[in-house]
């Protein structure tokens, strides 16, 4: 290889293993047997995660993970239904999005996206309005990264008997989320994301008993989670034409993940690669934009240098001939950008990128990395 690739720091599509890569030389028939047991197997997995076998169901879409999150929205929500978005950031907004494109009627908590979403809050709004129907959740909010109180908000929704949606897109396989003990109807994620397979499919874990009763909601036949769901335990396969080599590098991602040690496993490993990327930026000067406290362990934004040197432009472009990708802020009102801490790096990785983003400053001649405390 003339020039090793660099290594995304970025939420997905992230850094894959070799075997994972390695898993989509193969050409498989969507018929096949064989490639139908790979999707059941993985089916099996994601239920095992979430330890939903039994009461949940797995059904995987084409798509990236939006496809997924459109689908659960469109298959959950009846067309009269009403549904409540407590948003912090991007991602909520992309859900408030899904809603108003689809009909679904739409109400929203607004918070600014240094502020987790308030369980108290949902409580309020719940009691406040029977017609709401369902609650859409983003577990870590990738806009900023921060990482909301899933299990809290789902006692809530679950206490006020409406039903839950979570997009678990940044966070699956990596946060916990305990079927047993957090009621929820949906959760969606997708392939390219904290599973370490590549994007191109997107999956979501729907409690049987909610799922029985979506027949007819959707409004899109390609969407259609619950058609996809009967289909698939019809006759083992996808509807429509499977993206086979993303659907095989999953399995072997997840098997992976298995070897390595599940969830805790994962976890943790980003936990301590979210460590070292804000102690090792911490000493060029850099400050994180959120509190340590609300700071999930996936992405992590950093107010941007405040030097008349520095444009991200040129700083992306010096840290990607150092080997690294980094991520533009997400923010409207400050001036940021974001490391992602998810992806197969070794331990090598974060410091790698540290001392890459330090030879930056140097070569761009930044001397004020510390931006000034917000007013
Ligand atoms: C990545 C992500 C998505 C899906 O984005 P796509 O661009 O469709 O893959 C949705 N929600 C969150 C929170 C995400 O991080």
């Amino acid at each position: 290889m003339s020039q090793a690739a660099p290594i995304l720091l970025t939420p997905g599509p992230l850094t894959t293993s070799d075997r994972t890569r390695q898993a989509m030389l193969r050409d498989w028939g969507s018929w096949d047997a064989d490639f139908n047991q790979i999707t059941a197997r993985i089916r099996k997995e994601v239920l095992n995660i979430v330890h939903g076998t039994g009461t949940h169901e797995c059904v995987p879409l084409q798509g990236s993970g939006t496809f997924s999150v459109e689908a659960a929205i469109g298959t959950l929500v009846p067309r009269n239904g009403h549904v409540l978005v407590p948003s912090n950031g991007a991602y909520c907004q992309r859900l408030a999005k899904i809603c108003k494109v689809l009909g679904r009627r739409l109400t929203t908590i607004d918070y600014t996206e240094e502020k987790q979403v308030s369980p108290a809050d949902v409580d309020r709004a719940l009691a406040a309005d029977p017609t709401i129907t369902h609650v859409a959740v983003v577990h870590c909010e990738t806009g900023a990264g921060v990482l909301n109180p899933l299990h809290e908000i789902a006692l809530v929704v679950a206490k006020h008997g409406r039903g839950l949606i979570i997009d678990a897109m940044s966070s699956f396989g990596a946060l916990e989320i305990d079927a047993r003990r957090t009621p929820f109807d949906a959760v969606v994620a997708a392939s390219g994301k904290c599973l370490e397979g590549v994007p191109g499919m997107g999956f979501v874990v729907i409690k049987r008993s909610t799922l029985e009763k979506c027949e007819g909601n959707c409004h899109s036949l390609s969407m259609d989670l619950y058609d996809q769901w009967v289909y698939m335990e019809k006759t083992t396969q996808w509807r429509f034409t499977p993206p086979t080599h993303v659907v095989a590098a999953l399995d072997t991602a997840i098997a992976q993940y298995v070897e390595e040690g599940g969830l805790p496993a994962r976890g943790g490993r980003y936990a301590r690669n979210c460590k070292a990327l804000i102690d090792g930026l911490a000493t060029l000067g850099f400050r994180s934009f959120l509190d340590p406290a609300i700071q999930a362990p996936i992405i992590v934004t950093f107010h941007a240098p405040d030097d008349a040197n520095y444009d991200f432009k040129t700083f992306y472009q010096e840290v990607k001939k150092r080997g690294y990708i980094l991520y533009p802020g997400k923010l409207t009102q400050v001036e940021t950008f974001r490391v992602g801490c998810m992806g197969h790096f070794g331990d090598a990785g974060i410091p790698g990128a540290v001392a890459a983003i330090a030879d930056t400053l140097k070569a761009m001649g930044i001397r004020q990395v510390t931006a000034a405390e917000p007013a």
